[in-house]
């Protein structure tokens, strides 16, 4: 393969990345978006699609194409273990709530988007080993298996990802922000007692259980766990009947078993090489705002690199500005909903305050904006 010129290199073409390179395209940069997967990730994970997350999905020109097939959730509760409950009703004009609709599809959407706006942007197989900042230009060196080849770029964004290896090298180890926790996930069937529309976090004495609903009609299941050891079907749709006391519809394997923890990077930028998505700032998944954040950040990222100079490296003060005040926000209210979400401990007379709070109906804006990113 021969050596490419772009104004914008961008290394991964998960959520973040693709969504960037459809907001650089439409400025009128070339761009090449070098992705080491075949096809797009399938393992489940991104469902919750924020207000603020529409809104740059309408900038790129596919907001439309996901709430044609999303869900529209209609209302939250929280219930705590003396079943109390604060609960919010979104309503499209004065509170808008999420969407559901799975990352999988959302990137599918993107991907075809890019093609329009930049037939052939993306490449996919080809994973980048190296970046060289040469001070007017960058190169990447980026190979196939079979073939090994430069990439030269006037810019270069690494969306590597939470563990990206390239990031790490450029920007040093990612800082944890906040509790670490694990949580097992699976989908079930709903059972008669689910409402569409509607999302239930129970607080139980073992951890709390969360029920979301999916396109689909099945409920995607969220638990705490102590432990990262895996768990089967059987196992999972017990423990969720044992904490919730619910009748639950019957689980389907896979079960997957994760950690949750927010991390944060000191420096995005170095020279002409920039980091974006998870590898610049990682939300918890708790509380679903991670490719909303990242999404709100690329369209700042997309407006400062489209009027930067070529002959000098972007500055992006706007742009850095924005992480940092996007991801504490987030990394707060993530942190703040693994909390809730804790076994029975001491802290559960804080617990029981905080419920009884905002359980009261003159706190409804309030929990709304707790749980619901507009404009972040
Ligand atoms: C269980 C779970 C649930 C979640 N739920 C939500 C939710 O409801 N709402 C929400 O907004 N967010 C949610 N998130 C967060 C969201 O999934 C992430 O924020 C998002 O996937 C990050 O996208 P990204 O493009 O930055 O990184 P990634 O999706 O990790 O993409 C990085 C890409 O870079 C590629 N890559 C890495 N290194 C190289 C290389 N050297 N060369 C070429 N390619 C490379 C990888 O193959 C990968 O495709 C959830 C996350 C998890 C784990």
């Amino acid at each position: 393969m021969s050596e490419r010129t772009v104004d914008v290199a961008i290394v991964g073409g998960g959520g973040n990345g693709i969504l960037l390179a459809c907001l650089l395209a439409d400025r009128g940069l070339t761009v090449r978006v070098l992705e080491r997967r075949d096809t797009i990730a399938d393992r489940p994970r991104a469902f919750g699609i924020h207000p603020a997350a529409l809104d740059a999905l309408d900038a790129v020109g596919v907001g439309d194409a996901v709430r044609a097939e999303a869900l529209a959730l209609t209302d939250g509760a929280f219930i705590g273990i003396d079943g109390r409950r604060a609960a919010v009703t979104f309503d499209p004009r004065d509170f808008p709530g999420p969407v559901v609709l799975g990352q999988n599809r959302v990137e599918e959407l993107l991907e075809q988007r890019l093609h329009a706006l930049a037939p052939g942007a993306l490449q996919r197989g080809v994973t980048v080993t190296a970046v060289t900042d040469q001070g007017s230009h960058v190169t990447l060196t980026a190979t196939t298996g079979a073939d090994t080849f430069p990439v030269t770029a006037t810019t270069v964004v690494l969306v590597d990802g939470t563990n990206g290896a390239l990031s790490e090298r450029i920007a040093g180890p990612a800082r944890p922000v906040g509790p670490r926790r694990w949580y097992a996930m699976a989908e079930g069937d709903a059972s008669p007692d689910d409402a569409p529309g509607s999302v239930a976090l129970i607080a139980s004495p073992e951890g709390i259980v969360e029920s979301f609903p999916l396109p689909s009609g099945r409920r995607r299941w969220v638990a705490w766990r102590g432990t990262d050891a895996p768990l089967d079907a059987d196992s999972f749709g017990m423990l969720v009947h044992d904490r919730t006391g619910r009748p639950v519809g019957r689980i389907h394997a896979p079960v997957s078993v994760f950690a949750a923890q927010s991390r944060r990077r000191r420096a995005l930028v170095h020279g002409r090489v920039i980091l974006a998505g998870d590898a610049a700032m990682t939300v918890s998944p708790i509380g679903g705002q991670g490719l909303t954040i990242g999404w709100a950040a690329a369209r700042v990222l997309a407006d400062e690199l489209a009027s930067s100079q070529r002959d000098e490296p972007p500055r992006l003060r706007r742009y850095e500005r924005a992480v940092d005040r996007m991801a504490r926000r987030a990394q707060r209210r993530a942190s703040f909903f693994m909390r809730l979400g804790d076994p029975t401990s001491s802290r559960d007379r804080a617990r029981a305050l905080a419920v009884r709070v905002l359980a009261l109906s003159s706190m409804r804006r309030a929990v709304y904006r707790l749980v619901v990113v507009r404009r972040p």
